[in-house]
């Protein structure tokens, strides 16, 4: 009787000249082959010398199947499309603003083709990456004169160091924010060079309080649209208008960083009232910072507007020259900007607007729509039901404002005990699909909030492959 003998592994050459690994050779380069083969083969050895595996286990066509999925698994991009139904339409982990079709054509332009990004075409002379989105910005707003740089903070802090560097910036107790990621504007002022002076209370500052705090080491005064939280009952705030008299009077510049900064007014949408860049600059702020990915609905970006002679002088400074925006970004900001021109088609055309006024009785229908099919992938553990719920704007508009949206909700029947865990299981498997769909899980049960879900078709396709660990 023969002692049975180990199945022995198949040689890197052979593998690689093996049918079943040509079509993998063909896809992926000899290159990454070779290094996942040997990276397999590696990890196989010791259970091959053991005899813990079959010949079949390691003949050429399973072990090419194993390595073609590492090398799928690899190629895979980590930048991914997602569904976003979490019921927060700005969502800053999600990407903010989605692009209108005109901004996406002309970033392919900019990206495929040389542009005039710093060259005057009039003149033949060299040109400001700014002079790109100036006219449109001023038109759109009433400024003077404009900057644009990386985003909201980098906006912050390119103008306090301009304006205010080793001086006193004056701000409200109740202004002194945090923004998501780190974002305090004490320690951006820190950085800015700026000596904070803080005046009032966190819930009522007065003019009184701002005139007293004015000294010769005063640089400006600065205000800050508190966009993620909200202080209501005894508080008092003093106007804008009424700030910037008081800055002037003391030769002071006055300073506001609006956040997301609407161009128009929402309310015509029948959304909350935001205040808007023009009105800002109307009531006397200088300068006026705001997002180009939040209201706006645009690229990443931060808009500095204002008078002409502190815009100067704020792209006279060497941050400017760091924190400037690239082509990509002008050329898909120009093409938002430029739907501004006709508000009457704006909420058909831009997609941030578009979502955020979708009735709530088309989102219930849709809800209503899908019901079923969720119900069907999920089966019998699961109740799902079309429900109305409440979203929000996100990126800290309007904190308190809430949504009329609707929603499925998936609740699982089961002990109270166990259902914790099971919305955890659910929520890992709707983020495993080829599209991972985004949720919230809110009183025992997971949100689907279909308020941005427009590509019905891609998400139902998807359904079936759905896999929930019980
Ligand atoms: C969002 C926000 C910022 C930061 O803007 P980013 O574009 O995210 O850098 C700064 N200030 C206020 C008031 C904001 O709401």
């Amino acid at each position: 009787m023969s002692a049975s003998v180990a199945p022995r592994l198949p040689s890197i050459d052979a593998l690689l000249r093996h049918p079943a690994c040509l079509p993998l050779l063909e896809r992926y380069g000899r290159e990454a082959l070779l290094s996942r083969l040997r990276q397999l083969l590696d990890e196989l050895r010791a259970d091959v010398l053991n005899g813990q595996l079959s010949a079949i286990e390691i003949s050429p066509q399973v072990l090419a199947g194993r390595v073609g999925e590492r090398l799928a698994q690899q190629q895979r991009s980590h930048v991914r499309r997602v569904f976003n139904l979490t019921g927060t339409v700005l969502h800053t982990n999600l990407g903010r603003a989605l692009l209108p079709d005109e901004a996406i054509d002309a970033v392919q332009m900019a990206a495929r083709y040389p542009l005039n990004l710093e060259f005057d075409l009039a003149s033949g002379k060299r040109g400001d990456r700014d002079d790109l989105i100036e006219g449109l910005i001023r038109e759109l707003t009433g400024a003077e004169a404009v900057t644009v740089v990386n985003n909201n903070a980098a906006a912050v802090l390119l103008t306090l160091n301009s304006l205010g560097a080793r001086k006193e910036g004056i701000i409200s107790r109740g202004e002194l924010i945090e923004i998501g990621g780190a974002f305090r504007i004490p320690d951006i002022m820190a950085r800015a060079g700026v000596r904070l002076h803080e005046v009032g209370t966190t819930n009522r500052t007065h003019a009184r309080d701002y005139e007293a705090a004015i000294s010769p080491r005063s640089g400006l005064i600065m205000r800050v649209h508190a966009s993620n939280y909200s202080i209501e009952g005894f508080t008092a705030r003093v106007p804008t208008a009424e700030l910037a008299e008081l800055a002037h009077r003391h030769g002071l510049p006055l300073l506001e960083d609006l956040g997301s900064g609407s161009l128009l007014d929402l309310t015509r949408w029948g959304l909350p009232a935001e205040p808007t860049v023009r009105q800002a600059l109307l009531d006397g702020a200088d300068i006026v910072t705001f997002s180009g990915d939040k209201l706006l609905g645009g690229p990443q970006a931060g808009l500095i507007v204002g008078r002409k002679e502190l815009i100067a002088k704020i792209k006279k400074n060497p941050l400017k020259r760091a924190l400037r925006v690239d082509k990509l970004t002008l050329a898909a900001l120009e093409a938002v900007l430029g739907l501004y021109r006709d508000p009457d088609r704006l909420a058909e055309r831009l997609p941030s607007l578009r979502l955020l006024t979708r009735p709530q009785a088309d989102i219930y229908a849709q809800a209503s729509r899908l019901q079923p099919a969720m119900a069907e992938a999920l089966g019998e553990l699961w109740q799902v039901s079309a429900v109305q719920a409440l979203g929000m704007i996100g990126s800290g508009s309007q904190p308190v404002a809430r949504l009329p949206s609707a929603a499925l909700c998936l609740r699982p029947h089961v002990s109270k005990r166990l259902r914790g865990r099971c919305l955890l299981n659910l929520e890992a498997a709707l983020r495993a699909l080829p599209i991972p769909v985004l949720g919230r899980i809110d009183d025992d049960a997971l949100w689907l909030d279909l308020r941005q879900l427009d590509d019905e078709p891609a998400w139902l396709a998807q359904l079936p492959q759905l896999r929930v660990e019980s």
